[in-house]
């Protein structure tokens, strides 16, 4: 056995990278490396002398149960929302960052945070007054799945990644915890089932469509009509305009019947005139898109209102009306500040 540089933590490590270090580190091969992998995802704790291939190597067995270490976020915070339940989680380092459980009809879905505050700055948005904290590792980000799915047993079938941070502002490590949450051998979430939300940042989608992951849904935050507003609305506008974001878009590889999501969170009298309708319905003709509107959810002192039930329903009817496929979202989440864009540091001042 050889000394090691960083620990052991098989939630930043594919399986393939994770046997490469097991068979160097252990000099054990492939049959022990896939067990020791298999047993980590599978049993929280883990119980290294229960499969086969351990037989025989109590003393691995307890070495490995020493060494692979997690390090999970530990989770301090519980808020309830009927079903619905959002998590404040510590890191090592003492930050708080949030994942949310929306239970569906037959399984969960489970809202991830990418970094630990967010620098894009969107005027609606709770985590944006944070400001950027640090990015989360890809352990970090898999550790939210592992603690929903392995330490809580959650039936997790989807995930999200529209927690606090911009997804693609954390490419590396993001694209990182993706690949380890999709392996086979570990947590095995398929890559249909994982959306990417993004505020935009056309050369990160670039980046993305590049790895060719087809069936990878991504989703994109939209809300607003026009580049005044929606520079006004999202800082990250300046940078990408509407028209470099459209043209992102139009290449993202989408599969044959796939569609794009995009997130419209509608705002009174901010983003909600007819004539709003019909200019998000012109940006989106070339796309293949499903939009998800979404009533905004006030988050603490906005300078913003909601919109009323018959203003929601009024501007989908326009949409409808200009031929965009749109599904209007409710406000699950609102009163525990667990809405789109309003994951936040209140957890962060209150621990
Ligand atoms: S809406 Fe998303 S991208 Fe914008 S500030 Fe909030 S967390 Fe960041």
């Amino acid at each position: 056995m050889t000394e090691r540089s960083t620990p052991l933590n098989p939630l930043s490590l594919t399986f393939g990278e994770f046997a490469d270090r097991f068979r160097r580190e252990y000099g054990k091969g492939h049959d022990q490396a896939a067990a020791a992998y298999r047993e980590f995802f599978r049993n929280s704790p883990p119980d290294f002398s229960a499969p086969k291939a351990f037989a025989n190597m109590s003393e691995l067995a307890r070495k490995l149960a020493a060494d692979l270490c997690p390090g999970l976020p530990e989770l301090v915070t519980e808020t309830r929302e009927g079903a619905l339940c959002k998590w404040g989680l510590r890191l090592g380092d003492g930050l708080m960052i949030e994942s949310v459980v929306v239970p569906m009809t037959n399984h969960v879905t489970l809202c991830i945070s990418s970094q630990a505050g967010c620098r894009m700055g969107c005027a609606f948005c709770e985590t944006a007054r944070m400001g950027l904290r640090r990015n989360l590792t890809a352990a970090e980000i898999v550790g939210q799945v592992f603690t929903a799915k392995v330490v809580r047993g959650l039936n997790i079938r989807n995930i999200v990644f529209m927690g606090m941070g911009e997804p693609l502002d954390n490419f590396d490590n993001v694209v990182q915890a993706i690949r380890v949450m999709n392996d086979d051998r570990g947590l095995a979430i398929a890559h249909r089932h994982i959306t990417l939300s993004t505020a935009g940042r056309a050369d990160g989608i670039r980046k993305l469509a590049a790895l060719g992951w087809p069936n990878l849904h991504l989703a994109v935050s939209l809300n607003a009509p026009d580049d005044r507003i929606r520079s006004a609305l999202m800082p990250v506008n300046r940078k990408y305009p509407m028209a470099a974001l459209r043209d992102a878009l139009s290449a993202w590889p989408l599969k044959k019947n796939g569609t794009l999501f995009v997130e419209y969170v509608l705002i009174r009298d901010v983003n909600d005139r007819p004539e709003h309708a019909r200019q998000v319905a012109e940006y989106l003709r070339p796309l293949k898109v499903r939009l998800n509107l979404i009533p905004y959810n006030p988050r603490s002192e906005s300078p913003f209102d909601p919109p009323s039930e018959a203003g929601v329903l009024q501007f989908r009817d326009w949409l409808v009306r200009e031929r965009v496929f749109v599904r209007l979202r409710t406000a699950k989440g609102r009163d525990i500040m667990a809405g789109c864009g309003q994951l936040a540091g209140r957890t962060l001042s209150d621990v």
